[in-house]
This record gives structure tokens, sequence and C-alpha cells, in this order.
């Protein structure tokens, strides 16, 4: 399957509030894009319609080429980080993602290698409860890595992150993409993903204002 993410002339509308007003965008492979854009301007939204958790009103999210819905095994395509704070306080990091991999059908095989790849492995038998939302959104970010999937989909994970988790943060993001993943990854802050993002999509009231390589949009502005 092709690593893409499409979504075109989205529309979705929640009571008076229209949250999507024709979002249309493509995520390639190999690339991080950044999905920029105030409060409010239809990431989160974009997301969960791209995951199929809501239905446009218009338009159509394609993972891969396909639906969300019809793909026969969603998280071997594409990983998602939408809430970093659902997780059960109680278990230990090892043990969340353990409870997951078994819940997907997955073997416990990548649990320590996912841990390992979020530099979480000295953190596996702690409670989650106890951990920064750093390490929350890492432990998230592990979640969405279990079944290897070729798309991965951040929502806003530089949120409550130091100086050194933002360092990290960037430098995971391109070594997923070097890896030939498609990462699409959202922000209110330009300036996180201005050095991160090869490509980015700038969203506002509901729809694309600027698509750009990055060299292009900075050059512009
Ligand atoms: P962003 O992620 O860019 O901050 P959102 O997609 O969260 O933007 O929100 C887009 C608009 O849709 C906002 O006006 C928001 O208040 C509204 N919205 C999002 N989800 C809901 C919902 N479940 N019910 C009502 N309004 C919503
Ligand atoms: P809930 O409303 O209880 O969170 P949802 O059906 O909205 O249930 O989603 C369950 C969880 O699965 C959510 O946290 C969502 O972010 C996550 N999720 C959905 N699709 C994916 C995916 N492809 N990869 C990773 N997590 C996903």
């Amino acid at each position: 399957m092709e690593a893409t993410i499409e979504v075109d002339g989205l529309r979705k509308r929640f009571g008076r509030t229209l949250a999507l007003d024709g979002m249309s965008f493509a995520v390639r492979p190999g690339e991080v894009t950044g999905f920029v854009g105030p409060n409010g301007a239809g990431k989160s939204t974009t997301m969960r319609v791209i995951l199929g958790l809501d239905a446009a009103d218009a338009g159509r999210a394609l993972v891969g080429g396909r639906p969300y819905r019809s793909l026969r095994d969603p998280l071997r395509h594409i990983g998602a980080l939408l809430d970093a704070a659902a997780l059960q306080p109680s278990r230990t990091a090892r043990n969340h993602l353990l409870w997951l991999a078994h819940s997907q059908g997955l073997g416990a095989g990548r649990v320590g290698a996912v841990l390992d790849r979020v530099g979480l492995a000295g953190a596996a038998r702690r409670r989650a409860g106890g951990f920064s939302l750093g390490m929350r959104q890492r432990l998230g970010i592990a979640a969405a890595l279990l079944a290897d999937p070729p798309i991965l989909m951040l929502d806003e994970p530089f949120n409550g992150l130091d100086p050194d988790g933002i360092r990290w943060m960037r430098g995971f993001l391109a070594s997923l993409a070097a890896e030939g993943r498609a990462i699409l990854v959202s922000s209110h802050l330009m300036s996180e993903l201005q050095d991160t993002a090869d490509h980015l999509i700038v969203a506002g009231r509901g729809r694309v204002v600027a698509d750009a390589g990055v060299g292009e949009l900075l050059a512009a502005a």
C-alpha cells in the first residue's frame, strides 16, 4: 500500500460552526508534512475524519488510497496520536503497550522495540499515571508505532514539551520520515514546524490557505 493521505473537499458542520469548509491536501511518503494553523482552524477535525472517528458532511479522506473504514487492518496502515491523555494511569508503560498489542492481535515482540524507539526503555516499569506530558506523548507515539504503520498522524505532539523534548520530537519525526513513512503533524505554532517539516499545509477557517514546500513558503513570507 502507498504511504499517503489524501483529503479532498472535506466539509463538516457542528451545529452552527463550520469546522471544515473544503479542506483538501495530500501527504506523501518520506516527508514530514506540517499542518499548521490557529486553534479552531479544523486540524483535529480533519484528523478525526481521516481516522473515521468523525463523518464528514461532504468530501473524502483516503488512507493509502482507501477510506479508513474500508481498510482491513487499519492500525497496520496508519498510527495516530490524537489525545495523549487516553492512558490507563495505573498501568506501567510496558503493560499499557502489552495490553494494546494484545487487543490489536499483535504479539508482545515489538513492545520493547517501540519503548526503546521513543526513549522510554528506562521508564518501562513505571506507572503511566506519574508521567509528564512529554512522556505521555512518547507513550502515545509508541502505541501508534506498535503495528509498524507506514503512515503516522500526530495532533499537537509538541504541546507541553520542554526545549529538550521539542528537539527530541523534531529529530524523531525526521527519522520516521527518513524511513519512508508519511508523517502528518499538526501545530498551532509555525515556529514548531518550520525547521522540522519538509512540506507545510497552512489551515485557516476549515480550509487550506497555503500548501508548499517549506523553503518556498518561508521565502514568500
Ligand atoms: P483545530 O484542531 O485546528 O484547533 P478543530 O478541528 O478542533 O480545530 O475545531 C474546528 C472548529 O470546530 C472549532 O470551531 C471547534 O470549536 C469546532 N468543533 C470541533 N469539534 C467539535 C465538536 N465535537 N462539537 C462542536 N464543535 C466542534
Ligand atoms: P474513544 O472515544 O473511547 O477514545 P475512539 O473510537 O474515538 O474511542 O478511539 C479509540 C482510540 O483509538 C482513540 O484514542 C483514537 O485516538 C485511537 N485511534 C483510532 N484510530 C487509530 C489509529 N489508526 N492508530 C492509533 N490510534 C488510533
